[in-house]
């Protein structure tokens, strides 16, 4: 009966495109369940929310792929909400490299208000957009930033400033964990968020997470409905990583061609 019921308005978004957020709520419910997450009335309403600003942007750039409402609440939502398996310390920093449409940022944020998060990515028509969508939100923890990773790797402000870098969707992992891990404190942690391409791409990259400073801690498997399965890939920075990486985005590029 599901598919009789009307597209409905969420609370507080009356200019919004329709989502059905019966489905979108039961659908994340479910997947929440799966991953023994509970959450209270108030963070669901805000994903609820977020989830019709980012279809509604989606009509202006491309955002994401996936947009009925089963597939945006477990592949979008549930998926970056997996990261409160790995209990993040209070009030620690996280990166979100190459966030997109905020994923698993802002989910990440809106559930763990002690969190400080930055929503990183190179393109600045999304990064525009987040940073409109955290003012909707009342999202005092979160702001976008719009830069390439590699290049603010090198940058003081950045270099090796954040407890946590998590990214999903950021390509092959010896791309990814060089991009990511010069952004991560020594003692801090970067967790790549793979589906099952990660047992071949862990071999490979190796090397590059170790010549960041970096070694594999653990994975976590998550479980999600539809059969769904993803890994967490934490790593864990041991040591400080040499002045001359990341490497310029003409040399990283060339890595999965050698
Ligand atoms: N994390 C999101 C989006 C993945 S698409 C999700 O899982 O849904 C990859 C995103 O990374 C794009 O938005 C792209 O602009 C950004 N990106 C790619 N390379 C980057 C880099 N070197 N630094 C910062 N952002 C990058």
């Amino acid at each position: 009966m599901d598919s009789d019921l009307p597209a409905v308005y969420c609370s507080g978004m009356e200019n919004a495109r329709p989502l059905d957020c019966a489905e979108f709520r039961r659908a994340l419910a479910e997947a929440l369940d799966l991953l023994g997450v509970g959450l209270d009335a108030g963070p669901v309403e805000n994903l609820e929310r977020f989830a019709l600003m980012v279809l509604d942007a989606n009509a202006l750039m491309n955002l994401t792929s996936v947009t009925d409402p089963r597939g945006v609440a477990v592949k979008h939502f549930a998926d970056s909400l997996s990261l409160l398996r790995l209990a993040f310390p209070e009030e620690a920093s996280v990166v979100d490299v190459g966030t997109g449409g905020g994923f698993p940022g802002v989910p990440l944020a809106i559930v763990r208000p002690d969190l400080e998060v930055v929503l990183l990515d190179a393109t600045q028509k999304k990064t525009r957009f987040l940073n409109d969508a955290c003012r909707e939100l009342g999202l005092e923890n979160c702001k976008a930033v719009t830069g390439r990773a590699e290049t603010l790797a090198h940058e003081l402000a950045f270099r090796e400033s954040f407890d946590v870098a998590v990214w999903r969707g950021l390509g092959d992992l010896r791309v990814s964990a060089e991009l990511c891990l010069g952004l991560v404190k020594v003692g801090g942690m970067g967790v790549a968020m793979k589906g099952p391409r990660l047992d071949e791409e862990l071999p490979p990259a190796r090397p590059v997470i170790g010549q960041m400073g970096a070694r594999v801690e653990r994975t976590v498997e998550v479980r999600l409905p539809d059969d769904l399965h993803h890994r967490l890939l934490v790593l864990r920075k041991h040591a400080s990583t040499p002045h001359y990486l990341p490497r310029p985005w003409s040399k990283i590029r060339r890595t999965t061609k050698a």
